[in-house]
């Protein structure tokens, strides 16, 4: 074997015992967290789990009332409590598989682009409608 063979051989040895043997903790960390929505308190809780975001429960129990919570995701906004009419809209939206996952809309070169989520109850009915092939099943 030549000596600049046996070189390389070495580096890649040394290279390979720098890697770490576990996955570093908290990869997925704090900027992670998802926020669940409470339709019965009316409310946001955040919670972050070590797992990948894909993996994170689509609901959960609510510390408070113990109802279900529904995962709508990183960049939820809670509407105030007192907004009955946005709370309706996020729970008819979260009841038609649509917990704040991206949802895209087909261009005719064959690209796609994000759309918003709809602003109020009555737009939200057109956009279940329309975006249905993109809904969740959640198990609310
Ligand atoms: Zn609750």
């Amino acid at each position: 074997m030549s000596e600049e063979k046996q070189r390389k051989m070495a580096l890649r040895r040394d290279a390979g015992f720098r890697k770490p043997k576990e996955p570093a903790p908290n990869v997925y960390g704090p900027e992670y967290a998802m926020s669940f929505a409470c339709f019965t308190c009316k409310t946001a809780h955040k919670r972050h789990f070590d797992v990948p975001p894909c993996d994170y429960p689509k609901s959960m129990e609510c510390p408070v009332c113990k109802d279900k919570m529904a995962n709508v995701g990183r960049y939820f906004k809670a509407p105030k409590k007192s907004d009955e009419s946005q709370w309706k809209k996020v729970r008819f939206l979260v009841d038609h598989g649509f917990l704040f996952q991206h949802v895209y809309e087909l261009k005719e070169d064959g690209g796609h682009y994000r759309v918003d989520y709809p602003k109020t109850l009555s737009e939200a009915r057109d956009f279940v409608i329309k975006y249905k092939e993109q809904a969740w099943q959640v198990p609310l």
